[in-house]
């Protein structure tokens, strides 16, 4: 397995407050990693920072061997790094299709980016039929879907999702979770942050446990399921 991601002692500040102490972490090629943690353990704070809209005051990124502390946002998009935001920011007024073009910004290949539209259609049957449509008329889960499809626009090398199951019901987080999985076998590479340990870590390869700023445990997806710890903390078992 070569690391498509690697993260090394990584801290990242708002102001005096530090939010992420100290973080390694490697992402696998082709595998699925998540990190599941506690509200505030720094896990939105990592991705904004793998993302490059925040600014790390230590340690190193390294994304499909290039550093990356140093290189603006847009550049990162241009690299493969696509990141689908927790909370969704989809664009409400304009439509579905339009929604998923801005994914393709970077992009100049016409057949290419029609091609991933359709693809984008493909996985989500309900984005095509209402590809006119405003997409703020959409569902939470539908939105969800059209922020993950819109990532996936940039042909990404790395997708970063962040809590693609926040607020959604059990049949649309199971349509996300069967999403992800696809995805990989595409050959998507995937870093996944989840409130939903229980699902997240049946279908991922690696995952990490923070914990106010720290990894507290690693280890492989069926690894965690079963450690005990993380089934008290994590899986309300007592
Ligand atoms: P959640 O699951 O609740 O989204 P998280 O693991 O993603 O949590 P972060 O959102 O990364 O956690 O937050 C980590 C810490 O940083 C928290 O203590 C949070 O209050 C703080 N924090 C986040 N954003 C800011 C900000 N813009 N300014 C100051 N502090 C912030």
């Amino acid at each position: 397995m070569t690391a498509l991601l690697e993260v090394q002692d990584l801290r990242v500040a708002y102001g005096k407050i530090e939010a992420v102490k100290g973080i390694s972490f490697t992402v696998n090629r082709g595998e699925v990693t998540t990190l599941i943690g506690t509200n505030g353990a720094g896990k939105t704070t990592t991705l904004r920072t793998l993302s490059g809209l925040l600014k790390p005051t230590a340690g190193s990124i390294t994304f499909d061997g290039q550093a990356l502390t140093t290189v603006p946002a847009h550049k990162i998009v241009a690299l493969g790094l696509a990141h689908s935001p927790e909370g969704r920011h989809i664009f409400p007024r304009m439509s579905i299709e339009e929604n998923l073009l801005l994914g393709a910004f970077l992009r100049s290949d016409t057949d290419g980016i029609a091609r991933d539209v359709d693809r984008a259609y493909g996985l989500f049957p309900i984005l095509g039929e209402r590809r006119k449509q405003a997409a703020g008329t959409l569902s939470g889960g539908e939105q969800q879907m059209l922020a993950m499809g819109r990532a996936l626009m940039s042909r990404p090398k790395l997708l970063m999702l962040d809590e693609p199951s926040m607020g959604l019901s059990p049949l649309m987080m199971q349509k996300i979770m069967a999403t992800i999985v696809e995805l990989k076998a595409d050959g998507t590479t995937i870093l996944l942050v989840e409130q939903n340990a229980q699902a997240a870590l049946s279908l991922s390869d690696r995952g990490y446990v923070m914990e106010t700023g720290t990894i507290v445990l690693q280890g492989t997806g069926a690894d965690l399921l079963h450690d005990e710890s993380v089934r008290k903390a994590y899986l309300g078992e007592d």
